[in-house]
This record gives C-alpha cells, sequence and structure tokens, in this order.
C-alpha cells in the first residue's frame, strides 16, 4: 500500500489513478505522454507542409490538439 500524493488515502502500490480522488499517481509516464503527443503533432505539422491534403491533416492536428491539451490539463493538475 502507499498514500495518495493529494488526498493522502491509502491506495493500492500500483494504482495509476488514485480511485477516491481520480488523481494520477505517476506524474513522470504523463510527462512521457506529452511528448509523445507533441512528437505526434510535430510529425503531423511537417506532414502537412509536404502532403497535399492539408485540409484533411488541419482536422486531424485540430484533433489531437484536442487529446492533448486534456493530457496537458490533467499533468498539470497532477
Ligand atoms: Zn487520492
Amino acid at each position: 500500500m502507499k498514500k495518495c500524493k493529494y488526498c493522502k488515502s491509502e491506495i493500492n502500490e500500483e494504482a495509476i489513478v488514485c480511485p477516491i480522488c481520480k488523481r494520477n499517481q505517476n506524474q513522470r509516464r504523463n510527462i512521457n505522454i506529452a511528448i509523445i503527443i507533441i512528437g505526434v503533432i510535430f510529425i503531423i505539422v511537417i506532414l502537412s507542409f509536404i502532403g497535399k491534403e492539408v485540409d484533411k491533416t488541419k482536422d486531424e492536428i485540430d484533433r489531437i490538439n484536442g487529446n492533448s491539451v486534456e493530457q496537458l490539463e490533467d499533468w498539470l493538475e497532477g
């Protein structure tokens, strides 16, 4: 057992998200996810310059940006 970083509840050692307050316990993992998302966005931006389907790529970037904002918000809270 370990203590939740946020609400100090006793939670499972393996728990990634606290079952009590739903906060993420593994900040390092979230940072990695943020880096991966930023990398994916960067690749898509490059592809949007290379590719001819610019409008389609923009839609994809918007969709991924929406997801990454959620992830970053989660990371900033955690
Ligand atoms: Zn908690």
